[in-house]
């Protein structure tokens, strides 16, 4: 599934072929498109052009090229269209010191106008940037444009202007030319979370390196993905659920009501037991945006699974030979169901397959007995999050239900794990106020291997 979330199907190009345009669109698994008008003529002839189809959405706003055409008139024409059905956005508007078409301050003065009118009408802006970069971000920062959001569509600027627009609620977009061996945009991907990026193609311009020289379409945004997959060492399915999600969050499209019980990561599946934890860490969504690479990890507490209901899961997902890895993980602490975490993995080990537990370490004082022992021969590796090298570090972080005594039972837990384990995973997340050596032989101490993550980087 995938959303084009940047295209311009009302042109002529697409004049004698706009339906079959669509269902290849359709076939190649594109769910959404937002078509986008950027003056009065494209405004009006996409929403005439598509008003009965309900998988298009509809952007409408004043190019940086026709900021020239901006009035008080235009400006409330353009104000009344975002009141239409399925305008999911302001845009395309900004800045475009490449071209030069307007003069930059009358530019200006539409993007602030545009921008006004987004805050005004709740919308999230879709931007065209051109070798604007310092300007566009500024004037987006005067205009707190962070109110509503938005995306700046065909990125090309670097990483620390990401950073400022992420500050701003901003995503950004990435389209085919991503495809192409010159304009490599590797580094900036890699730099970049998913979570951060929408796919579009900007159709009927910028086509993938396989069509260069051709029209442009819908369809072929699943090129911009290969290409985003392939430098982040994700799945094709992968970017497809976490972009997907990201343009349905931004434009408001709705997302389905979800019961994630086994979510698929890379070659691995993750298993989610609980969205209830025993700690409070200062850095988790678990109760804001229990999202993990677009999986939405929620359960309600009668949502949660019993054993033969994870176990039909993992069976909907191909079962217990189909993975390298099952992890029992999710924004929440699965020990906390000890019974079904033991009853899953048992299921898994007779099929053949390598367990993994991701732990906060707090099982001997939830259930009040020391419980690691019980692994036996059901888990592979535990992973523990340590977090920190004393228990007033720790628990400042973690704020477990416990207080301090938690740092001391999370050691103990890990210590007795070790014993009966084949491996057992110390890791910290490496934010610069950690001592990281005193961490490592904590770790070495307790028979641990130690491992330092990104923050951020789930799965
Ligand atoms: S232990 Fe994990 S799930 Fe629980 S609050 Fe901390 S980060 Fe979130
Ligand atoms: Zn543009
Ligand atoms: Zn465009």
């Amino acid at each position: 599934m995938f959303i084009d979330s940047h295209a311009h199907l009302d042109g002529p190009d697409f004049d004698a072929d706009r339906a079959q345009v669509l269902e290849r669109a359709r076939q190649a698994g594109v769910t959404d498109i937002v078509q986008i008008g950027y003056n009065r003529e494209t405004i009006q002839r996409g929403m005439e052009l598509f008003r009965d189809n309900p998988a298009i959405h509809f952007s409408v706003g004043l190019h940086p090229h026709d900021s020239m055409d901006w009035t008080p008139a235009l400006e409330a024409w353009i104000e009344e269209r975002s009141e239409q059905p399925r305008v999911v956005a302001i845009g395309e508007v900004g800045l475009d010191w490449f071209r030069d078409y307007a003069p930059r301050e009358t530019q200006i003065h539409c993007f602030r106008r545009m921008i006004r009118l987004a805050r005004r009408r709740g919308l999230p802006l879709v931007v065209h940037s051109r070798a604007a970069e310092e300007d566009t971000l500024q004037v987006l920062e005067e205009e707190q444009a962070g109110h509503v959001g938005g995306v700046m569509h065909c990125y090309a600027y670097g990483l620390e202007a990401a950073a400022r627009l992420k500050a701003m609620n901003f995503l950004v977009g990435f389209p085919c030319s991503v495809t192409y061996p010159k304009r490599n945009q590797r580094e900036i991907i890699e730099g970049l979370q998913v979570e951060q990026m929408l796919l579009e193609t900007d159709s009927p311009f910028l086509p993938p390196q396989a069509q260069r020289g051709q029209r442009n379409e819908s369809a072929f945004v699943v090129e911009a993905a290969k290409v985003i997959a392939q430098v982040k060492g994700l799945s094709l399915e992968d970017v497809a659920r976490i972009t997907t999600r990201n343009a349905r969050e931004l434009f408001r499209l709705g997302l389905p009501e979800e019961r994630v019980l086994a979510y698929p990561i890379r070659r691995s599946l993750y298993l989610n037991l609980t969205n209830r934890c025993t700690a409070d860490c200062v850095f988790c969504t678990r109760l804001t945006k229990p999202v993990v690479k677009g999986h939405n990890l929620a359960l309600r507490r009668e949502q949660e699974a019993d054993a033969a209901e994870m176990v039909a899961a993992i069976q909907a997902q191909g079962g217990a030979g189909a993975w390298e890895e099952f992890v029992f993980c999710g924004y929440g602490e699965p020990i906390m169901r000890l019974d079904v975490l033991k009853e899953v993995a048992a299921w898994l080990k007779a099929g053949g397959a390598k367990v993994r537990l991701n732990t906060n370490g707090h099982g001997d004082l939830w259930h009040k007995r020391p419980v690691a022992a019980e692994l036996a021969g059901l888990v592979d590796v535990v992973s523990i999050s340590l977090n920190a090298d004393n228990a007033a570090q720790y628990t400042a972080l973690v704020k477990p239900a416990w207080g301090e005594r938690s740092f001391q039972a999370m050691l103990d837990f890990a210590r007795d794990a070790a014993r009966v384990v084949p491996e057992v995973v110390f890791s910290v997340v490496d934010d610069g106020t950690l001592d990281l050596a005193a961490c490592k032989a904590l770790a070495e101490a307790h028979g641990a291997v130690f491992r330092v993550r990104i923050l951020d980087e789930t799965g």
